[in-house]
């Protein structure tokens, strides 16, 4: 591992490989990306790939506006020869209640004056026409965009790792970022298990430990863990041409590629706010009585694979990005569950500002400083 760099990246998710290679691309020379275990290995590798124009907050629809252009044309981009299984199948999000549905009413408004056109409202009865399998029992509505859908988040983190090192970025997994020491302002001294390395701009993407790492400079950033699990079954003929995910329950399901489908469901209510992401009995049991309850047909279908991820959450479920009061130290984090297809435009948009000291969209609305404002972003658009 090099012991000096213009820029240190901490975290090998979507995120940091992101941020790295856009720097990179920049013109920056000597990046350098830490990641503690191996890349994707967070909540990255853990996620259910969904990716969406349906938010309900200005800044997420701006974000993801261009963030799918970008999705869209990754591969040639970064020069990946594989399929980063981009698909447009679209995203279709029930209502279980009046006050849900007005909710989701206000989201398509917000998305149809920021340009996202194909936003619109559903009825249960074309809710069905599109899922005939699907139970719409209760379903008072839904917004569906069907320009909405999947990307596999192995391939994109892999292709911007890839596209990074091509650039001359200094990659370095199972190297653990345990120390940070500010030299004088703007200089730092991290320290890793692998050895130090002096830099003058930090970039903190590591997720849910973001908050360990930040404290390390002396800021405290309200980012906490929350376990999330979710599971695939065993490949079953295609019926689910697009993703669900239900306001009431806190569900989403998709049919991925090869058949199989993914289904997950939080518990923010019950879950301690722990780096845990063991896999529990209980939750399968809860689950699956909720994913039969959406979709009767399954209930015979195997699960062949459970696991668990943490969301990195803020209080107002909103993503912390920018720079800060250390200078030289910038943020990446809190996306609460909605940040893997941020990454693209993120990694962007960061690298403006650190190159250039601007960014094309206005990503400071979600500086830290909003939390002793009290100026918060809260995003409806969660599960
Ligand atoms: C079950 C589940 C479902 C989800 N579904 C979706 C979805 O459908 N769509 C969507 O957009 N998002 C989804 N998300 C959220 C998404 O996964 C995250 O927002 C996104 O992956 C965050 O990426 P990241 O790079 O910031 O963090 P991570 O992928 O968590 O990467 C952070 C990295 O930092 C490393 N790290 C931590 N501490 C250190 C240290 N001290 N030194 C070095 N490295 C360190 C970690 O090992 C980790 O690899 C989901 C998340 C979960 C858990």
């Amino acid at each position: 591992m090099k012991n000096t760099a213009q820029a240190v990246v901490i975290g090998g998710g979507v995120h940091g490989c992101s941020v790295a290679y856009n720097l990179a691309r920049k013109g920056m020379r000597d990046v350098v990306l830490l990641e503690k275990d191996y890349i994707a290995s967070g909540a990255t590798g853990r996620c259910a790939a969904g990716i969406r124009h349906q938010f309900g907050t200005e800044i997420n629809c701006l974000l993801m506006k261009e963030g799918m252009e970008i999705l869209e044309n990754l591969d040639e981009e970064l020069g990946w020869n594989r399929s980063l299984e981009i698909t447009h199948g679209g995203y279709i999000w029930l209502a279980y209640s009046e006050s849900q549905a007005e909710q989701l009413r206000q989201n398509i408004k917000l998305q149809n004056s920021l340009g996202i056109e194909d936003s619109r409202f559903l009825s249960p009865e074309e809710i069905k026409d599109i899922v005939p399998k699907l139970n719409i029992e209760g379903v008072v509505g839904g917004s569906f965009n069907p320009r909405d859908g999947h990307a596999n988040p192995f391939q994109v983190t892999y292709a911007y790792a890839a596209a990074a090192r091509k650039l001359g970025v200094d990659i370095n997994t199972y190297t653990e970022v345990t120390g940070i020491e500010i030299l004088s302002p703007g200089n730092f001294r991290v320290r890793t298990t692998a050895g130090t390395i002096d830099t003058p701009v930090i970039v903190n993407c590591a997720g849910a430990y973001g908050r360990r790492l930040s404290a390390m400079v002396g800021l405290d950033v309200p980012v906490y863990p929350e376990r999330h699990q979710i599971f695939v079954t065993e490949p079953v003929e295609y019926f689910l041409p697009c993703m669900v995910l239900s306001s009431q329950h806190g569900t989403y399901f998709k049919q991925n590629p090869n058949g199989t489908i993914l289904m997950g469901v939080g518990d923010p209510e019950h879950e301690p706010k722990e780096f845990n992401t063991d896999a529990s009995w209980r939750f399968l049991e809860d689950a699956v009585k909720k994913f039969v309850f959406h979709l009767p047909a399954i209930k015979n279908v195997r699960i062949v694979r459970h696991w668990a991820g943490l969301y990195d959450m803020t209080p107002d479920s909103q993503a912390i990005i920018g720079a800060t009061p250390v200078e030289g130290f910038y943020l990446d984090l809190g996306w609460s569950g909605h940040g893997f297809q941020m990454g693209p435009i993120i990694g962007l948009l960061l690298a403006e500002l650190i190159t250039e000291g601007k960014c094309h969209l206005p990503i400071e609305i979600l500086n830290l400083h909003r939390y002793e404002t009290g100026e918060l972003v809260y995003e409806p658009a969660c599960v």
